[in-house]
């Protein structure tokens, strides 16, 4: 296949060289199951307690704080799973209403009713009025507020919800997956639950963590073993944890040399000259502080999302229509209806979002591309029906 132009970096990235090498060294290096009880395992076991180590570090946590999981969609049915066991009826949780699927879906199998969405304003970022409003009549059994939107790329303030539900004793739980790695991770260990997935920040697929506080006496979501404290089974991926630790310190360290700036400039120009270029183009969520990666934008004209799609792929250009876990399905984004979006103009949605490797000359080459495949968008495009 010939190299595409690659802006779909928040469904996942590419392995980053370090993180490749740390996996492939670990392989040879820690053969052994952690939990065996000879030096092998026990190589094995020091190497994911160094792990660990590193890990709560960077977030400000204790290492007893962490669990490995494998991505962030076990994190978050692991802490659903937890509390439904643990809260009882009237009690409720509370999610915002931009949630991953991995959370809302988790939320609504486990709490159905007793499920209650915090709404958002109509550039996607968290209504803290209602939450105060809400916080001073009512005590959910837990919250749950991502840090920043997959989607729209739009911060929310996971800090600020955070501080509320300390202040009236509610558990809190961030979905930090779009944060890691690019913005610095320090203060994430202050959530009662925090999950994070390896993926999206240039380590493995298949391996993640959850931050739980050490004191909570977990329900586990998968039996068997006694590892990770009780609290999950089943044999640590040493390497992709050893992997997803050389990304995430790479990452980490880009941070605070403040290598994202001149990157957040490339996004900048590249929205302000789609608008420009493409007159009816406008971004979601402008105005509203966001990941320094994202461009979501409502394309002109009335062609659907899957078109454009479609066609800049043809073009050699691979960008989504929003979530990858949703971007099969024709139904309007639950993000965007949050923020008030009708089906028609959710239904114009692209996410565009680039990587740590991407160059300036690939956000002109994305606008060129859009620009050109924009002229050719009035013919419908074999076996793709328009999104609506
Ligand atoms: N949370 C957010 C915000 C995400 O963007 C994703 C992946 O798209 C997930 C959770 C799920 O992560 P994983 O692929 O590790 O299950």
């Amino acid at each position: 296949m010939r190299l595409m132009l690659y802006f779909d970096h928040n469904a996942t990235t590419p392995l980053s060289a370090r993180a490749k090498a740390a996996w492939l060294e670990a392989l040879d290096r820690f053969p052994g199951n952690p939990s065996s009880p000879h030096r092998m395992g026990s190589r094995a076991d020091a190497a994911l307690t160094d792990a660990r180590e590193r890990l709560s570090a960077i977030l400000g946590c204790s290492p007893l704080d962490i669990v490995w999981t494998s991505g962030a969609s076990e994190s978050s049915n692991m802490v659903f799973h937890h509390f439904a066991r643990k809260l009882h009826a009237p009690n409720t949780v509370w999610v915002s209403a931009v949630e991953h699927p991995c959370v809302l879906e988790a939320a609504r199998h486990y709490f159905g009713a007793r499920l209650r969405l915090v709404p958002v304003t109509r550039r996607g970022v968290l209504d803290l009025d209602w939450l105060a409003d809400k916080l001073q009549h009512e005590r959910p059994g837990l919250v749950a507020i991502m840090a920043a939107n997959n989607e729209t790329g739009v911060i929310q303030p996971w800090s600020a919800a955070l501080a509320m539900c300390r202040e009236h004793r509610v558990p809190f739980f961030c979905d930090a997956v779009q944060w890691f790695g690019k913005l610095p991770a320090a203060g994430l260990g202050g959530c009662d639950f925090a999950s994070g997935s390896a993926h999206k920040f240039g380590g493995p697929r298949g391996v993640g963590f959850l931050k739980c506080r050490a004191d909570e006496l977990i329900e586990p979501l998968i039996r068997g073993g006694p590892q990770e404290d009780r609290r999950r089974a089943g044999t640590e991926n040493v390497a992709g944890v050893l992997a997803m630790m050389a990304a995430l310190e790479e990452r980490e360290s880009s941070l605070a040399a403040d290598e994202q700036a001149p990157r957040e400039t490339w996004r900048d120009n590249f929205e302000r000259k789609l608008i420009e270029r493409l007159p009816g183009a406008s971004v979601v969520g402008a105005g509203q502080r966001r990941l320094w990666n994202t461009v979501s934008a409502l394309m002109p004209g009335t062609d659907g999302r899957q078109r454009w799609v479609v066609k800049l792929d043809k073009a050699g250009c691979a960008v989504s229509t929003g979530s990858a876990c949703s971007s099969g399905k024709e139904s309007p984004s639950h993000v965007l209806r949050a923020m008030d979006f009708s089906p028609a103009e959710a239904g114009r949605v692209l996410r565009f979002s680039s990587g740590w490797e991407t160059t300036r000359e690939q956000w002109h080459e994305l606008l060129e591309a859009l620009v050109k495949v924009s002229a050719g968008l009035s013919q419908p495009a074999e076996g793709v029906q328009p999104a609506l």
